[in-house]
Formats: C-alpha cells, sequence, structure tokens
C-alpha cells in the first residue's frame, strides 16, 4: 500500500489493498483482560483501574516506523504509508456508547483526545492529527465496543485543506476568523442552534451536508483542540456533548464524529507552507458529527454534490426538542 496525491485536487489517496486478520466475532480485542500485555500508550485516570486506555491500533493502515519518502513518479507524487494509527477504548465495558456515559467520564474521553493530539505532534514527521469516531455498523465501526480512533498523517487530509484555504481567504479579506463569525451568527440567529453550554454551542450548519448534521465549537477564538482555552472548562464540552449525542441517537442509528484542530504547527512545508505563520488565527478547532441513517445511505449517483432533504432550520428545531437526559 501507499499514498498518491491527486494533481488535480490535492487529495491524497491510500491505494492497495489491506490484509484484515481474522478475529474470531465472540472474541472482542477491546474488553478488560484482552491484550492487557499490549502496549498502553495512554491510560486514564492514571491511578486505579482504567476508564479510557490508548493502544496501537491492531491492524494499522499507518505504520510507525520509517520515512515517508516523499517520491514523484513522473509529474506524480507518492509516499510511503508511514503514520500512527491508535485505538482510544473509552470504557471498559463492552456495552455502554458515549452517548450514555457521564459528563465526567466524557471529559476523560476528550481529555485523552487532547492528549494523543498533543503528543504525535511533537513528532516532525506528521503534518495532521485527526481523531475520529464511528459509531453503529452503519458508520463501519470496527468493534462494536465503544471506540474512537487517532491517525497521523504525514499529509493534510483533504476536508481540512479545504477548510484551511477558505479560511485564510476569510481572515485576508475581512480580518476575521470565519470560525467566530459563524459561532456569532447562530448565537444571535438562534434558529439552528440545538444547545449551548458555557463558551460552547453545539448547531445544525447552515449548508448541512446529511439531515441532523451537527458542529461543536466554542467561543473565543482558539485553533487547537488539545489546548484548552484557560477561560474555557472542558467539562462544559463533555456535557454539551453528551446531551447532543443523546438527542442525536433519537433519529439516527449510526454517526460519524471527527474532531478538526490546526495541523501541526512545526511544519511549514509542502500544503502548509502558505498557512504556517497565520495558522494561529486563521484556524478554529471544531467537531463535526454527521449522522447516518437509511434515507442518505442510498446512493444519489451525483457523488460529487451532496443533496439533504432535510432543513437545517427544520433539523434542529426537531432536535432542541428531544429529550436530552
Ligand atoms: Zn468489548
Ligand atoms: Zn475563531
Ligand atoms: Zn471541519
Amino acid at each position: 500500500m501507499e499514498l498518491r496525491k491527486d494533481p488535480i485536487t490535492r487529495s491524497w489517496v491510500v491505494v492497495g489493498k489491506a490484509e484484515k486478520p481474522v478475529v474470531a466475532a465472540d472474541d472482542c480485542p477491546l474488553c478488560p483482560g484482552h491484550r492487557e500485555a499490549g502496549k498502553t500508550l495512554l491510560a486514564l485516570p492514571a491511578n486505579g483501574p482504567w476508564q479510557v486506555r490508548v493502544i496501537p491500533h491492531l491492524d494499522p493502515l499507518y505504520r510507525i516506523e520509517g520515512d515517508p519518502a516523499r517520491t514523484a513518479e513522473g509529474m506524480y507524487d507518492r509516499m510511503n504509508l508511514v503514520g500512527a494509527h491508535e485505538v482510544i477504548i473509552e470504557t471498559p465495558e463492552h456495552s455502554r456508547t458515549l452517548a450514555a456515559m457521564s459528563d465526567e467520564e466524557i471529559e476523560r474521553v476528550l481529555i485523552a483526545f487532547a492528549m494523543r493530539i498533543g503528543d504525535l505532534k511533537r513528532d516532525d514527521r506528521f503534518k495532521y492529527v485527526t481523531v475520529f469516531k464511528n459509531s453503529g455498523s452503519m458508520a463501519g465501526e470496527e468493534w462494536p465496543h465503544s471506540h474512537s480512533q487517532v491517525v497521523a498523517t504525514t499529509f493534510v487530509p483533504r476536508r481540512v485543506l479545504y477548510e484551511l484555504r477558505a479560511s485564510r481567504d476569510w481572515l485576508t479579506e475581512r480580518e476575521r476568523c470565519v470560525f467566530c463569525d459563524i459561532a456569532r451568527q447562530e448565537r444571535r440567529q438562534g434558529k439552528r442552534l440545538v444547545d449551548e453550554q458555557g463558551p460552547y454551542l453545539a448547531f445544525c450548519p447552515y449548508a448541512s451536508r446529511v439531515p441532523y448534521e451537527i458542529w461543536i465549537m466554542g467561543e473565543p477564538h482558539n485553533s487547537r483542540f488539545e489546548i484548552p482555552d484557560p477561560t474555557a472548562d472542558r467539562r462544559d464540552l463533555a456535557a454539551l456533548l453528551g446531551r447532543v449525542l443523546r438527542r442525536l441517537v433519537r433519529v439516527a442509528p449510526a454517526y460519524h464524529m471527527v474532531i478538526h484542530t490546526s495541523p501541526n504547527e512545526r511544519q511549514t512545508k509542502g500544503e502548509l507552507s502558505g498557512h504556517w505563520r497565520t495558522l494561529a488565527d486563521e484556524y478554529h478547532w471544531h467537531i463535526e458529527i454527521l449522522p447516518i441513517n437509511a434515507i442518505n445511505s442510498k446512493s444519489y449517483g451525483i457523488k460529487e454534490t451532496y443533496f439533504n432533504a432535510l432543513l437545517p432550520e427544520q433539523a434542529a428545531e426537531q432536535l432542541r426538542g428531544l429529550d436530552s437526559l
């Protein structure tokens, strides 16, 4: 397997076939007692039995050792699949979901996200650290046991690159952060707002790609998820995320969640060369949640355009009305 760059869209694509090891269906590798002898990258709380445990992915797409060795093949670019691939086990309990956890437990999961992003950003080879969660079989979750994944890559993922370009242009033209502008308008208008707590807000984006798409972000401005604003309490974020997820599971059987944070500030080459001086001003961390339901798992043929039959204003109104306890 290798990475290849599309010269038109500038997206990196993993090309090749992964070999999947055969695991017995009744054997959950994330349950306590399984592979406990294996490497633990992080366990929280620090003392006593763990609630959150981070381990290397059992079948990693990216390998931590080696050099990305970016080379040209005529006009094209390719790289070795170097990166980090980790699993964040969110609970020792096999059937407990993130939505069912207490604020304190969700906060611990968020702290684990932040600590792994911070740690992996210390590796100069990595341009970006992605934390994501596939919840539910329709979302392509690898194991039913509640977990998230961390992937550190030698490139910036396509969607983040789009966001970086747009936010840099906004900053250049208006001297303001586009994400801060979004947060202000959504709070002021309220019609797409789902919930808020402290400095954090949850809303259905104006151009939602799928029904019940939700973004969570905070004010004031902060580019890095891993370094919380001193005035913000992460417990507020945990409480808000819990309430949002409890509403969401009533309208969708599965969801994708991704943390979008600033790229590695230590990386100044390639796609980040025009950004790194202003990264802290132009980017703003946020959480994107994309629910999956039967309606949007249908193919619409034209994959390049999102088609969302549900107005975000209606989605937000419905979500606001749902019980979040
Ligand atoms: Zn399990
Ligand atoms: Zn901002
Ligand atoms: Zn984003």
